[in-house]
């Protein structure tokens, strides 16, 4: 009988990538992030050496300068990102999620234009589907685009909650082209929104384009949230991603399939705060004594740890799952959906229950605990809710087994 190989979720070099992360987590991120946290301070410094280390194009392909990988070996960076702190994951993720836009659906000339970019993080991406009055109910937007005589439009509206809003150069916007389609859907185009990074006020080529003071978040600091506010922007018909032809009106549907990835994404970042948060129990609990032993030596304690690390191994698993179907080329909705629902909560749940191990020290802002408490609602709330997820699982369920 031949001899199976060892069993491992990783390939060789997915290994190497993992521990080159990792290390890079322990070494620059977590040492550095309670300061950065505690200022809502932007953390080039950890921004810089990521873009020595190519990780703003781990997918964009080789010939565009970037690493050529897949979404499962991403999602495997993301979760060590977001184990040393979720910021730095969130300012990867809206540049992920563009250069997916861009190598899924980008003519040739933006590919050309914005990829390499990208690739060495000298052009990062944002990704602005939310409003003022709009979040989950993505057809409600009111943002619209108007074609000009001169063949360019014109862009009006409003967004909210825009990761990366400030420092960004390119935002991938979702907004109206065709106010009277029925559904509104079949009326949206996803524009390449070009502008100064840092700049609030924009002038010149890129006027009517302003960003608003970043918004004031309980946690997910030094990464900006910021309003975007179009007002007469001007943007050329070819910055309509997939060129006017091909992608005018086809903007809702690329955005939806861009979700899909960017909630795989965001799975992977609970299953980093959750492993995270599981390490600080496992060493806190044979730490802190009570009732005359280690409190980890107590059998409340150590089903907590039980429970956390079952969650997390199965929120990996199934963000792996979700990713690989991606790879694979088949559609994964479903999966992403689940992976992202079960990953969040799994987040949630396992900050929570090592804040309880920590007792009172756990509310003290000199543990790293009290920052995970902090940041961790966060990903029950991007890329569609909790609810949101449970809809489409909902609905993906029936429509694969339809009587
Ligand atoms: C820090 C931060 C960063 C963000 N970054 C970005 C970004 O980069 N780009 C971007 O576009 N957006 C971003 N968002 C916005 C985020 O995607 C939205 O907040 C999210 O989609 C929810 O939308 P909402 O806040 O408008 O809530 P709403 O849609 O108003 O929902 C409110 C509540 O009602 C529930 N609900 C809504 N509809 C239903 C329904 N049909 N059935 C049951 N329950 C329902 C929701 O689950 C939720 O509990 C960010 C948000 C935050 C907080």
């Amino acid at each position: 009988m031949a001899v199976a190989p060892a069993y491992s979720e990783y390939t060789d070099e997915q290994k190497d990538i993992i521990a080159m992360v990792r290390q890079f987590a322990d070494e620059q991120i977590l040492p550095n992030a309670e300061h950065f946290d505690h200022e809502d301070e932007f953390p080039q410094d950890i921004v810089d050496q990521m873009k020595e280390l190519g990780l703003f194009g781990v997918t964009i392909p080789e010939e565009y300068g970037g690493m050529g990988l897949d979404l499962t070996t991403y999602v495997m960076i993301v979760e060590e990102l977001s184990r040393g702190w979720i910021s730095i994951s969130g300012i990867v993720n809206t540049h992920f999620i563009g250069s997916y836009l861009l190598m899924k659906y980008g003519t040739g000339a933006q590919k050309q234009k914005f990829l390499p970019q990208m690739a060495t993080g000298e052009c990062r991406a944002a990704f602005s589907l939310s409003e003022p009055e709009m979040g989950s109910d993505v057809q409600a937007l009111k943002a619209t685009a108007t074609k000009l005589d001169d063949g360019s439009y014109e862009l009006n509206g409003q967004k909210m909650w825009v990761t990366n809003g400030l420092r960004s150069q390119i935002v991938f916007v979702l907004v109206r082209t065709d106010p009277k389609a029925d559904p509104p859907y079949k009326g949206m185009s996803c524009f390449i929104a070009e502008k100064q990074p840092g700049v609030s006020e924009n002038t010149g080529q890129y006027a009517g384009f302003v960003v608003p003071p970043p918004l004031k978040k309980m946690g997910y600091k030094g990464v900006e949230s910021t309003e975007l506010v179009f007002d007469g922007y001007k943007c050329p018909a070819e910055n309509i991603l997939g060129g006017e032809e091909a992608g005018l009106n086809r903007g809702f549907q690329q955005m939806m399939d861009a979700l899909e990835v960017g909630r795989a994404n965001v799975a992977a970042r609970g299953v980093g705060i959750a492993q995270r948060a599981l390490e600080l129990a496992l060493r806190y609990s044979q730490e802190r004594k009570a009732f005359g032993k280690p409190i980890a030596q107590h059998q409340a304690i150590q089903f907590k740890l039980a429970d956390m690390a079952t969650q997390i191994e199965a929120a990996r698993l199934l963000t792996h799952k979700a990713a690989r179907m991606k790879d694979a080329g088949e559609s994964s909705e479903l999966e992403a959906g689940m992976a992202k629902l079960f990953a969040s909560e799994a987040g949630r749940f396992c900050v929570e229950e090592s804040f309880r191990i920590h007792g009172g020290y756990g509310y003290s802002k000199e543990y790293e605990i009290e920052r995970l408490y902090r940041d961790a609602p966060l990903l029950l709330i991007g890329e569609g809710t909790s609810e949101i997820q449970k809809m489409v699982i909902g609905r993906k369920l029936l429509a694969r087994n339809k009587i």
